[in-house]
């Protein structure tokens, strides 16, 4: 175990910015979010949740593939670069942890993604346990201790003036080592395990610790298919697509091409199950209603996803969506309607 006084963060945090690329949530525009550190910039270690969640990193909202150049024998593919070098992702929480795990199962499954694989290679993730969890929190329904992160390299506690560190992986243990000027060993830790239980204590009172998915998972597709509140439910959506831009989950994309003048640039960027032109084709459109659209993104993250992935569900409960939909709408609200709609049935 080490510690380092929060006085010496600051100056941590420039010795690892100097020596690879560092990921932090900074604070810009009255929110927080993440970035790439620079000594100008405000590290944010006090917000629980940035406003989009550091899938960015891995799979950012707008990446260029590759370049098309026209040449005198032809055309020329400028592949872009993969990531090859390590860098370092500082105060992750467990939560997005997990949500990379998630992620894994769709860009890591074949044919697998390659920039999101040299991206997780090269990753190395310090996880902050969260202090205090929100009140729209509800990571503890789909079993993730927001008080210990399993994923990540390193785990992080922030107790009074004092942040602790705990070597998780060998990666994690050789970063330790790399910046252990700053670092002090600490004692075993007791402070870390009493905050570890304050964690959980005030998680398991948080509103929504008490969800049940009894209900979702695999196979419920004919059951919940059909469901008569999705209609009620999706009746107020904006279809603004807020939920999935803010998701750490949600990774569907659309490939378009760019002619800068230069050359054409093939990117990709995020898109949302929620908009009308989405998964568009010329013959048709598979999804007219916004209805539809509303039950493919719920259906997608508590039936389909457990269904083709082991019973993993596709939400990690960090509460985002909760906070963000303008007209209170969220993966919370799907579960307990349908959750009460169940229990009439069964009365
Ligand atoms: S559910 Fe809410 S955030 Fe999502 S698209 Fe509809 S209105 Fe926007
Ligand atoms: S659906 Fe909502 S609560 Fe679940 S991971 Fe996405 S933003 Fe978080």
């Amino acid at each position: 175990m080490k510690k380092i006084a929060q006085s010496l963060i600051p100056q941590f945090l420039s010795c690892v910015g100097g020596a690879m690329d560092l990921f932090v949530p900074v604070r810009m525009s009255g929110a927080a979010n993440w970035g790439i550190w620079d000594k100008n910039r405000t590290v944010d270690l006090d917000t629980l949740k940035t406003v989009k969640s550091p899938k960015d990193v891995f799979f950012p909202q707008c990446q260029t593939m590759y370049t098309v150049h026209h040449a005198d024998a032809g055309y020329t593919i400028d592949p872009m670069k993969l990531t090859s070098q390590p860098f370092c992702v500082f105060g992750i929480r467990p939560c997005d942890v997990r949500a990379l795990t998630v992620m894994d199962q769709v860009f890591l499954a074949e044919p697998e993604d390659t920039f999101y694989r040299a991206r997780r290679e090269n990753a190395i993730l310090l996880s902050l346990a969260c202090h205090r969890p929100a009140q729209t929190c509800f990571c503890s329904v789909f079993s993730i201790d927001a008080a210990q992160s399993d994923g990540a390299d390193v785990m992080m506690w922030m107790i009074g003036q004092d942040l602790w560190l705990e070597g998780q992986t060998d990666k994690g243990n050789g970063f330790l080592e790399q910046f252990s000027e700053l670092l002090e060993d600490a004692d075993d830790g007791a402070c870390v395990e009493e905050e570890k239980e304050s964690i959980r204590a005030i998680t398991r009172k948080l509103p929504y610790s008490g969800l049940s998915l009894e209900g979702w998972g695999e196979g419920r597709t004919d059951e919940k298919f059909d469901d008569p509140n999705w209609e009620q439910l999706s009746d107020a959506c904006l279809a603004c697509g807020t939920c999935t831009f803010v998701c750490p989950t949600c990774q569907c994309y659309d490939i378009k091409d760019y002619d800068t003048g230069h050359g054409i640039q093939r990117y990709r960027c995020w898109d949302s199950c929620m908009y009308s032109d989405f998964t568009l084709m010329a013959a048709a459109n598979n999804r007219t209603t916004q209805m539809q659209r509303f039950r493919q993104r719920f259906m997608h993250k508590l039936v389909y996803f457990p269904t083709n992935n082991d019973g993993m569900f596709m939400c990690v409960g960090c509460g985002r969506c909760v906070d963000r939909c303008p007209q209170s709408l969220n993966i919370v609200k799907v579960i307990k309607t349908m959750e009460k709609g169940r229990e009439e049935e069964q009365a």
